[in-house]
C-alpha cells in the first residue's frame, strides 16, 4: 500500500484541527510503517490519528515513539470472545504505549452472551480497565460465536449501505449499553456521539 497524498490531502482540508480515525477499513497494524507516515501526513494539517487496531503485528518501541510524540491515540479492540493470549498483547502494548506518553483507549466489543456464560466475568473485568470504550457487537445469523448470544436482547440494527433497519445485522445496544452505563460507548452514529472516540482525552487540551 501507498500513501497517496496528492488525493488525502484536499480530502484532510476541511478537517484541518481535527481527528480521523485510521482502522475502520483495514488495520493499521498491517503496516505500521505506512500508518506512521500517513500520521505525519495529518500532522501537517494539526489532525490527530486515532488508530483501531487488532495489534496482528507490533509496533516497534521506535512506533510507539512515534506515535506518542504525534500525540495519536491507539484504540485497542479486544472482546471477552477473544483468547486470553490475545488480550493480554493488545492491553500490554497498550500499557507499553502510556509509558511512552501516548493516550490510548481500551475498545471493548461487548457481546449479548448468554445468562449463565462464564464469558461475563472476563467481560465485565474488561469493562472495568481504565479509558474503556464499550462497542456492542454488530452480528449477522452467520456469527461463528451465535450459540453463545442471548438473541432476545438483539435487536435489528440499520444496514450501512441503505440505512434501513433490518434483521440480517443485529446488536444489544440498548441491553450493553444499560449493563455498563459507567463508561464511554461508542454508538456507532458518530454525528450524534459525544465521545468522538475519546479524542479529548487527557494529555492535549
Ligand atoms: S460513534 Fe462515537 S465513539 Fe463510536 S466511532 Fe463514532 S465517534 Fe467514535
Amino acid at each position: 500500500m501507498i500513501l497517496k497524498e496528492k488525493s488525502l490531502g484536499p480530502q484532510l482540508e476541511p478537517l484541518i484541527g481535527d481527528c480521523v480515525r485510521n482502522g475502520v477499513k483495514g488495520d493499521p497494524s498491517e503496516d505500521w510503517e505506512l500508518a506512521i507516515r500517513t500520521m505525519k501526513f495529518c500532522d501537517q494539517y494539526d489532525i490527530t490519528s486515532i488508530f483501531l487496531t487488532r495489534f496482528w503485528k507490533m509496533p516497534s518501541e521506535y512506533d510507539l515513539a512515534e506515535m506518542a510524540r504525534s500525540e495519536a491515540i491507539i484504540h485497542g479492540s479486544l472482546s471477552a470472545l477473544d483468547p486470553q493470549t490475545h488480550i493480554d498483547i493488545i492491553t500490554e502494548t497498550l500499557d507499553r504505549y502510556e509509558d511512552f506518553g501516548g493516550r490510548s483507549v481500551r475498545r471493548v466489543i461487548t457481546a449479548p452472551l448468554l445468562e449463565d456464560s462464564p464469558l461475563w466475568k472476563i467481560q465485565d473485568e474488561l469493562m472495568d480497565l481504565r479509558n474503556v470504550l464499550h462497542q456492542p457487537l454488530r452480528f449477522r445469523g452467520t456469527n461463528p460465536f451465535i450459540d453463545q448470544f442471548e438473541l432476545s436482547v438483539c435487536e435489528g440494527v440499520k444496514s450501512n449501505t441503505t440505512g434501513k433497519v433490518t434483521n440480517r445485522w443485529r446488536s444489544a445496544k440498548n441491553f450493553l449499553t444499560e449493563r455498563y452505563s459507567h463508561t464511554a460507548g461508542c454508538i456507532t452514529n458518530c454525528w450524534d456521539c459525544g465521545h468522538q472516540c475519546m479524542s479529548n482525552l487527557g494529555g492535549v487540551s
